[in-house]
Protein backbone atom coordinates (compact mmCIF):
# COMPACT_ATOMS: atom_id res chain seq x y z
CA UNK A 1 0.00 0.00 0.00
CA UNK A 2 1.44 3.31 -0.72
CA UNK A 3 2.46 5.38 2.11
CA UNK A 4 2.27 9.17 2.24
CA UNK A 5 4.51 11.30 4.35
CA UNK A 6 1.65 12.73 7.14
CA UNK A 7 3.83 14.74 9.79
CA UNK A 8 0.10 15.07 10.97
CA UNK A 9 0.42 11.55 11.64
CA UNK A 10 1.94 11.41 15.65
CA UNK A 11 0.39 14.00 17.04
CA UNK A 12 -3.44 12.63 15.53
CA UNK A 13 -2.48 9.20 17.15
CA UNK A 14 -1.76 10.83 20.44
CA UNK A 15 -4.82 12.86 20.49
CA UNK A 16 -6.82 9.63 19.72
CA UNK A 17 -5.53 7.82 22.17
CA UNK A 18 -8.99 6.11 23.00
CA UNK A 19 -8.73 4.32 19.38
CA UNK A 20 -5.08 3.37 18.77
CA UNK A 21 -2.85 1.62 20.72
CA UNK A 22 0.73 2.35 20.68
CA UNK A 23 2.46 0.91 23.10
CA UNK A 24 0.90 -2.81 23.03
CA UNK A 25 4.28 -4.67 23.00
CA UNK A 26 5.21 -3.29 26.23
CA UNK A 27 2.51 -5.64 28.28
CA UNK A 28 -0.44 -7.40 27.52
CA UNK A 29 -3.55 -5.64 27.81
CA UNK A 30 -6.85 -6.45 29.35
CA UNK A 31 -9.34 -5.77 26.64
CA UNK A 32 -12.11 -6.58 28.47
CA UNK A 33 -10.63 -3.13 30.20
CA UNK A 34 -9.86 -1.53 26.89
CA UNK A 35 -13.59 -2.06 25.07
CA UNK A 36 -15.76 -1.83 28.33
CA UNK A 37 -17.25 -5.35 27.75
CA UNK A 38 -16.23 -8.99 27.52
CA UNK A 39 -17.62 -9.30 24.17
CA UNK A 40 -16.11 -11.27 21.28
CA UNK A 41 -12.30 -10.19 20.01
CA UNK A 42 -12.02 -10.31 16.30
CA UNK A 43 -8.04 -9.28 15.10
CA UNK A 44 -7.44 -7.93 11.51
CA UNK A 45 -3.74 -8.29 10.99
CA UNK A 46 -2.63 -5.60 7.99
CA UNK A 47 -5.75 -3.27 8.56
CA UNK A 48 -4.43 -0.72 6.01
CA UNK A 49 -6.82 2.26 5.49
CA UNK A 50 -9.84 0.66 7.68
CA UNK A 51 -13.01 -0.01 5.27
CA UNK A 52 -12.89 -3.66 5.82
CA UNK A 53 -12.60 -3.15 10.05
CA UNK A 54 -15.20 -0.37 10.03
CA UNK A 55 -17.67 -2.26 7.65
CA UNK A 56 -17.33 -5.57 10.00
CA UNK A 57 -17.78 -3.09 13.41
CA UNK A 58 -21.03 -2.05 11.68
CA UNK A 59 -22.29 -5.07 10.57
CA UNK A 60 -21.35 -7.11 14.10
CA UNK A 61 -21.85 -4.45 16.92
CA UNK A 62 -21.34 -6.98 19.36
CA UNK A 63 -17.77 -7.94 18.73
CA UNK A 64 -14.82 -6.07 19.27
CA UNK A 65 -12.67 -5.89 16.26
CA UNK A 66 -9.16 -4.99 17.11
CA UNK A 67 -6.85 -4.13 13.84
CA UNK A 68 -3.09 -3.93 13.93
CA UNK A 69 -0.87 -2.45 10.76
CA UNK A 70 2.69 -1.79 10.90
CA UNK A 71 2.99 1.28 9.17
CA UNK A 72 1.93 4.87 10.69
CA UNK A 73 0.87 6.97 7.63
CA UNK A 74 -1.81 4.34 6.47
CA UNK A 75 -3.12 3.30 10.23
CA UNK A 76 -4.13 7.38 10.75
CA UNK A 77 -6.39 6.81 8.00
CA UNK A 78 -8.07 3.99 9.03
CA UNK A 79 -8.25 6.12 12.49
CA UNK A 80 -10.16 8.52 10.89
CA UNK A 81 -12.75 6.20 9.25
CA UNK A 82 -13.10 4.90 12.80
CA UNK A 83 -13.97 8.26 14.34
CA UNK A 84 -16.14 9.53 11.57
CA UNK A 85 -17.82 6.13 11.74
CA UNK A 86 -18.48 6.91 15.57
CA UNK A 87 -17.71 2.89 16.17
CA UNK A 88 -17.07 2.51 19.69
CA UNK A 89 -16.13 -1.30 18.93
CA UNK A 90 -12.65 -0.67 17.33
CA UNK A 91 -8.52 -0.50 18.68
CA UNK A 92 -6.02 -0.04 16.30
CA UNK A 93 -2.76 -1.14 17.16
CA UNK A 94 0.50 0.47 15.65
CA UNK A 95 2.73 -2.18 15.99
CA UNK A 96 4.05 -5.56 13.47
CA UNK A 97 2.23 -8.93 13.44
CA UNK A 98 5.55 -10.73 14.36
CA UNK A 99 4.57 -10.41 18.11
CA UNK A 100 1.24 -10.72 17.52
CA UNK A 101 1.36 -13.48 20.42
CA UNK A 102 2.17 -11.07 23.14
CA UNK A 103 -0.98 -9.11 22.51
CA UNK A 104 -3.44 -11.44 23.77
CA UNK A 105 -3.98 -13.86 26.58
CA UNK A 106 -4.42 -17.86 25.10
CA UNK A 107 -7.80 -18.51 23.80
CA UNK A 108 -8.59 -15.23 23.36
CA UNK A 109 -8.94 -14.19 19.90
CA UNK A 110 -12.43 -15.70 18.67
CA UNK A 111 -11.73 -14.76 14.73
CA UNK A 112 -8.48 -13.76 12.32
CA UNK A 113 -8.50 -11.56 9.32
CA UNK A 114 -5.45 -11.54 6.72
CA UNK A 115 -6.48 -9.38 3.80
CA UNK A 116 -4.70 -8.65 1.00
CA UNK A 117 -1.43 -9.44 2.29
CA UNK A 118 1.63 -8.49 1.27
CA UNK A 119 2.49 -11.69 -0.87
CA UNK A 120 6.35 -11.34 -0.57
CA UNK A 121 6.65 -14.19 -3.64
CA UNK A 122 10.65 -14.09 -3.04
CA UNK A 123 11.50 -17.53 -1.50
CA UNK A 124 14.25 -16.07 0.30
CA UNK A 125 11.14 -13.58 2.08
CA UNK A 126 8.83 -16.90 2.73
CA UNK A 127 9.50 -16.21 6.75
CA UNK A 128 7.72 -12.67 5.89
CA UNK A 129 4.54 -14.29 4.62
CA UNK A 130 1.59 -13.74 6.73
CA UNK A 131 0.70 -17.63 6.77
CA UNK A 132 4.53 -18.63 7.25
CA UNK A 133 4.03 -21.79 9.98
CA UNK A 134 5.63 -19.51 12.62
CA UNK A 135 3.18 -17.04 11.96
CA UNK A 136 0.34 -20.34 12.25
CA UNK A 137 1.74 -21.12 15.27
CA UNK A 138 1.60 -17.90 17.14
CA UNK A 139 -2.51 -17.68 15.66
CA UNK A 140 -2.98 -21.06 17.14
CA UNK A 141 -2.09 -19.79 20.59
CA UNK A 142 -4.42 -16.61 20.52
CA UNK A 143 -7.50 -17.99 19.02
CA UNK A 144 -9.73 -19.72 20.71
CA UNK A 145 -11.33 -23.26 19.79
CA UNK A 146 -12.92 -23.05 16.39
CA UNK A 147 -11.88 -20.01 15.81
CA UNK A 148 -11.72 -19.09 11.86
CA UNK A 149 -8.45 -18.02 10.10
CA UNK A 150 -9.39 -15.85 7.34
CA UNK A 151 -7.87 -15.42 4.22
CA UNK A 152 -8.85 -13.04 1.68
CA UNK A 153 -6.37 -12.24 -1.52
CA UNK A 154 -5.87 -11.25 -5.14
CA UNK A 155 -2.69 -12.98 -5.64
CA UNK A 156 -2.84 -17.38 -6.67
CA UNK A 157 0.59 -17.62 -5.15
CA UNK A 158 -0.06 -16.16 -1.83
CA UNK A 159 -2.98 -18.35 -2.15
CA UNK A 160 -1.56 -21.59 -2.97
CA UNK A 161 1.22 -21.17 -0.88
CA UNK A 162 -1.47 -20.67 1.97
CA UNK A 163 -3.33 -23.20 1.68
CA UNK A 164 -0.16 -25.56 1.34
CA UNK A 165 0.82 -23.82 4.91
CA UNK A 166 -2.45 -24.25 6.35
CA UNK A 167 -2.80 -28.41 5.46
CA UNK A 168 0.89 -28.94 6.30
CA UNK A 169 0.12 -28.09 9.51
CA UNK A 170 -3.15 -29.57 10.04
CA UNK A 171 -5.78 -27.32 9.91
CA UNK A 172 -9.05 -27.96 8.74
CA UNK A 173 -9.83 -25.82 5.27
CA UNK A 174 -12.92 -24.81 4.76
CA UNK A 175 -15.31 -22.14 2.39
CA UNK A 176 -12.02 -22.05 -0.38
CA UNK A 177 -13.40 -20.24 -3.03
CA UNK A 178 -11.62 -18.97 -5.94
CA UNK A 179 -14.00 -15.99 -6.85
CA UNK A 180 -15.62 -14.83 -3.96
CA UNK A 181 -17.89 -11.74 -5.94
CA UNK A 182 -19.37 -14.53 -7.97
CA UNK A 183 -21.15 -16.17 -4.71
CA UNK A 184 -22.41 -12.82 -4.49
CA UNK A 185 -22.31 -13.34 -0.56
CA UNK A 186 -23.74 -10.02 1.12
CA UNK A 187 -22.35 -11.19 4.30
CA UNK A 188 -18.40 -9.92 2.67
CA UNK A 189 -17.01 -6.91 3.43
CA UNK A 190 -15.03 -5.66 0.44
CA UNK A 191 -11.13 -4.22 1.81
CA UNK A 192 -9.89 -1.13 -0.41
CA UNK A 193 -8.02 -3.86 -2.09
CA UNK A 194 -10.20 -5.74 -2.64
CA UNK A 195 -12.19 -3.19 -4.34
CA UNK A 196 -9.71 -1.80 -6.65
CA UNK A 197 -8.93 -5.86 -7.62
CA UNK A 198 -12.58 -6.76 -8.44
CA UNK A 199 -13.20 -3.60 -10.25
CA UNK A 200 -10.06 -4.68 -12.53
CA UNK A 201 -12.42 -8.50 -13.24
CA UNK A 202 -9.53 -10.06 -11.23
CA UNK A 203 -10.86 -13.00 -9.21
CA UNK A 204 -10.79 -12.74 -5.40
CA UNK A 205 -9.58 -15.67 -3.13
CA UNK A 206 -10.98 -16.67 0.17
CA UNK A 207 -10.52 -19.62 2.30
CA UNK A 208 -11.75 -20.38 5.90
CA UNK A 209 -8.95 -22.09 8.13
CA UNK A 210 -9.38 -23.69 11.35
CA UNK A 211 -6.82 -25.42 14.10
CA UNK A 212 -7.50 -28.95 14.94
CA UNK A 213 -9.14 -28.97 18.49
N1 LIG B 1 -5.85 -5.10 4.27
C1 LIG B 1 -5.82 -3.90 3.46
C2 LIG B 1 -6.67 -4.09 2.22
O1 LIG B 1 -7.02 -5.23 1.93
O2 LIG B 1 -7.02 -3.09 1.57
C3 LIG B 1 -4.37 -3.51 3.11
C4 LIG B 1 -3.62 -4.46 2.24
S1 LIG B 1 -1.91 -3.96 1.99
C5 LIG B 1 -1.44 -4.88 0.60
C6 LIG B 1 -1.09 -4.84 3.31
C7 LIG B 1 -1.04 -4.04 4.61
O3 LIG B 1 -0.48 -4.87 5.62
C8 LIG B 1 -0.17 -2.80 4.52
O4 LIG B 1 -0.89 -1.69 5.01
C9 LIG B 1 1.03 -3.14 5.39
O5 LIG B 1 1.61 -2.00 6.01
C10 LIG B 1 0.44 -4.12 6.38
N2 LIG B 1 1.40 -5.08 6.94
C11 LIG B 1 2.30 -5.81 6.25
N3 LIG B 1 3.02 -6.59 7.07
C12 LIG B 1 2.54 -6.37 8.32
C13 LIG B 1 2.89 -6.86 9.61
N4 LIG B 1 3.88 -7.76 9.76
N5 LIG B 1 2.22 -6.39 10.70
C14 LIG B 1 1.23 -5.47 10.54
N6 LIG B 1 0.86 -4.97 9.34
C15 LIG B 1 1.51 -5.40 8.24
Amino acid sequence: MRQRHKPWADDFIQEHKDIFITNAADSKLDWTAVFGNSNPVHLEIGTGKGQFITGMARQYPHVNFVGIELAKSIIVSAGQKVIEAEQANVRLVLGDAAGISRLFDKDEVAAIYLNFSDPWPKNRHEKRRLTYHAFLEQYENILSGGGELVLKTDNSGLFAYSLVSFSQYGMTLKNVSLDLHAENDLTNVPTEYEQKFAAKGQPIYRCKAVFQG
